[in-house]
């Protein structure tokens, strides 16, 4: 039996899960946020319902894990530090370096912060979160969990873009994809749900969150995703504007007088998607509020199901069928209306959804009609476990 930490560390942030493994027993979990501010919140959950909680100036990440710990020994949760015998840490981007996870060494830990050229927000703060791990707990095994190596089997008509070809080549500029943690866990439990082996399936996976992703799985197999090089591709998202023509840019920088090229990329990142259509709100439950009285927030809503539906029809184009559709995420495990606008539109591939079965809320269920030919699933995600999981298969 061994303890294990699931972390996702952000620039001022660092969400955590410790797990009683193999059983996958959540023994706690929490989250330290606003960390480098004077009143960052710290909170954990433990022991069915207790909640921890303090407001306290947390400067660094350093400082947020060796508090957890200690905390962790204050509430009983564990004994000694000792007790944890590995950490995973979820970390954006790994280029075409790591298609598995991977225990993080020296060298792996170097190559995380030179992919940070990548994932400028996200790789950074990821690293921050294993140092910080390291210095306090310097002997457990630490493993680097990545958001894109699930999509390294994509083939390379699919991750090239029509660009020369020396971009790549020489700068490796090509499609990643992210969220494959949760593609991957999605795809293993529909499998387990579908009663299945997952080699036969042909799944199209809606992670559809704040960041929201689509993906073909062939045979447990990534191959194709929406999102590219960088997540700022594929569907509208809540603050990201998925797809465009690149050469809006500069025309609009003309327009706008907007000198550097990072604004830009910037508003299409933080000013877009559902916020920038709607112009209220980047949460699909506001902008459910005001479908009625307000043009661009029902707007808002229409586009966002319009490019799930062409990915869905464009992935099935490419596994030339589908077994079936899985939502995952927060939208789509709790977004019971835009669920069903989405498969509304799907009477093509036969597919059909359950009224009934269809109205719930994160629980994992098939939630398509008997006649439907697709199967259409709900299944929460949960990329924690499956970043214990690694830290117990590489330990
Ligand atoms: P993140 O990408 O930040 O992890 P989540 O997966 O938590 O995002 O999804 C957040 C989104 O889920 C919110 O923007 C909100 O629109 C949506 N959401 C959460 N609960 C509901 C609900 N009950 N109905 C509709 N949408 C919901």
């Amino acid at each position: 039996m061994s303890k294990t930490m699931s972390i996702n560390a952000g620039s001022s942030s660092l969400k955590w899960k410790l797990y009683d493994m193999p059983q996958e027993t959540v023994l706690a979990s929490g989250i330290v946020e606003r960390i480098g501010l004077a009143d960052s919140i710290f909170t954990i959950d433990y022991y069915n319902g207790k909640r921890y909680e303090v407001t306290l100036a947390i400067a660094e990440h350093e400082t947020a894990v060796r508090l957890l710990l200690e905390q962790l020994i204050q509430l009983s949760i564990i004994s000694e530090f000792s007790e944890i015998t590995g950490v995973g840490h979820r970390v954006a981007a790994g280029g075409e370096s790591f298609s598995d996870s991977v225990v993080i060494t020296p060298a792996v830990l170097e190559e995380i912060q030179r992919l940070a050229e990548l994932a400028p927000l996200h790789n950074p703060a990821n690293a921050m979160g294993i140092r910080a791990f390291k210095n306090i707990l310097p002997e457990i095994t630490s493993v680097a969990v990545f958001d894109t190596s699930f999509h390294q089997t994509m083939d390379k008509t699919r991750y090239l873009y029509s660009i020369p070809m020396e971009y790549y080549k020489e700068h490796n500029v090509r499609k990643y994809g992210y969220h494959g943690t949760s593609h991957k866990y999605v795809s293993e439990r529909a499998a387990v749900l579908l009663k299945k082996p997952l080699e036969k399936l042909k799944l199209i996976s809606c992670h559809l969150g704040n960041g929201a992703s689509v993906c073909a799985i062939e045979g447990g197999k990534s191959v194709d995703t929406s999102m590219g090089f960088t997540p700022l591709a594929g569907l509208t998202m809540g603050t990201r504007s998925g797809d465009i023509d690149v050469s809006i840019l500069p025309y609009l920088m003309e327009k706008e007088s907007i000198s550097d090229i990072n604004e830009m990329i910037w508003i299409l990142n933080n000013q877009s998607g559902l916020k920038g259509i709607s112009s209220v709100s980047s949460d699909m439950r506001d902008l459910h509020a005001l479908e009625d009285s307000d043009e661009q927030a029902a707007l808002a809503l229409r586009i966002f199901e319009d490019r799930v539906k062409k990915y869905i029809g464009a992935y099935a184009a490419l596994m030339d069928g589908v077994d079936a559709i899985i939502f995952t995420a927060g939208i789509g495990e709790n977004d019971i209306q835009t669920r069903k606008n989405i498969v509304d539109g799907l009477s093509y591939l036969n597919a059909e959804l359950s009224d009934e079965r269809n109205d719930c809320r994160g629980v994992e269920r098939v939630i398509s009609s008997n006649q439907s030919a697709v199967q259409i699933l709900l299944i929460p995600t949960d990329e924690e476990v499956m970043i214990a999981r690694d830290v117990e298969r590489l330990r």
